[in-house]
């Protein structure tokens, strides 16, 4: 029985290239290159590596605008079979609510489902919402922040990353699964696997297609607003060359200054 493994995969801006517009204060998107969210292709390997043991098949879903149909395009040509992009004007300004809305309705539609991947979060809003909505969404369970996931004996086992150890956690599918940032290293795309990706395509899939009214998905199904952005202003930094002989007198104005904490008496 061949295992239906879907990947959830977001395009975003290239971290290194964002800048917060000055007028609005909001993130300029326009200017950077949008590339893979690295979580994701961390949610991929691991859905490919099991896809290297057992018989399966990938279904990369992204909901975005349609240029994102590029980062489907990289995920097929690393090894996933099919590609679905949601993109419709009904999907914009979505908060992770509707977000996960979409993404569950979208996963509902492609019919059986056993595995469902996603990255912890994305590197352009950060909440790590999405891959847990649409567990809920969907009314299955989920194992959250792995750093490994096996596939045995009709098992998802997943190990999970705690701040004071490792849980693992033993699941019947269907089961959503996130996975950690930097868990393994992501393969290459292979030349054969990307030109059968464009030869295949991308799906895209309207509001329509989902069978879900436009209110809940959106700028309109959304229930949280933006009310306004700061940027923070960085405190300064100041280098000082000290000899050896002035290092006492600095660190008791350091001290005297509360920027740091000196608990031994001095000798
Ligand atoms: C308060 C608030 C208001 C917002 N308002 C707006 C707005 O007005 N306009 C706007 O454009 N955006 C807005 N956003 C951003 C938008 O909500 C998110 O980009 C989107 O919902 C995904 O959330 P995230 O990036 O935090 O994903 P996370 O929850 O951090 O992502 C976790 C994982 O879920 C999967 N995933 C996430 N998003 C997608 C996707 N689109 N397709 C497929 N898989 C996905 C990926 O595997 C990802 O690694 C807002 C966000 C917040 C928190």
């Amino acid at each position: 029985m061949t295992l239906e493994i879907v990947v959830m995969i977001k395009q975003v801006p290239d971290s290194q290239e964002v800048e917060i517009d000055p007028v609005t204060k909001t993130l300029n998107r326009m200017k950077a290159r949008n590339v893979l969210n690295v979580a994701d292709d961390n949610a991929l390997e691991a859905a490919l590596s099991i896809k290297d043991r057992v018989d399966a098949h990938i279904t990369i879903v992204s909901m975005g605008p349609p240029m994102a149909d590029e980062a489907i395009l990289e995920c097929m040509g690393k090894g996933a079979d099919r590609g679905v992009l949601l993109t419709d004007r009904a999907f914009a300004g979505a908060d992770t609510y509707p977000t996960g809305l979409a993404l569950a309705a979208a996963i509902t539609k492609l019919g059986k489902y056993d595995l469902i991947f996603a990255g912890e979060e994305t590197s352009d809003s950060s909440t790590g919402h999405v891959g847990p909505g649409v567990a809920e969404f969907l009314g299955i369970e989920q194992i959250t922040y792995t750093h490994s996931v096996e596939f045995e004996d009709g098992y998802v086992i997943g190990e999970r990353e705690l701040e004071d150890g490792v849980e693992i956690v033993r699941a019947k599918p269907p089961v959503v699964v996130t996975v950690l940032l930097g868990a393994n290293i992501p393969r290459r795309q292979t030349l054969r696997k990307k030109i059968d990706a464009i030869r295949k395509g991308v799906e895209t899939w309207t509001i329509q297609n989902l069978g879900i009214p436009a209110e809940w998905v959106g700028f309109k199904g959304s229930p949280t607003i933006v009310r306004s952005m700061k940027t923070i202003k960085e405190k300064e930094r100041a280098a000082k060359m000290v000899r050896v002989e002035e290092i006492g007198g600095l660190v008791r104005e350091l001290a005297g200054n509360g920027i740091i904490n000196v608990e031994a008496e001095e000798k």
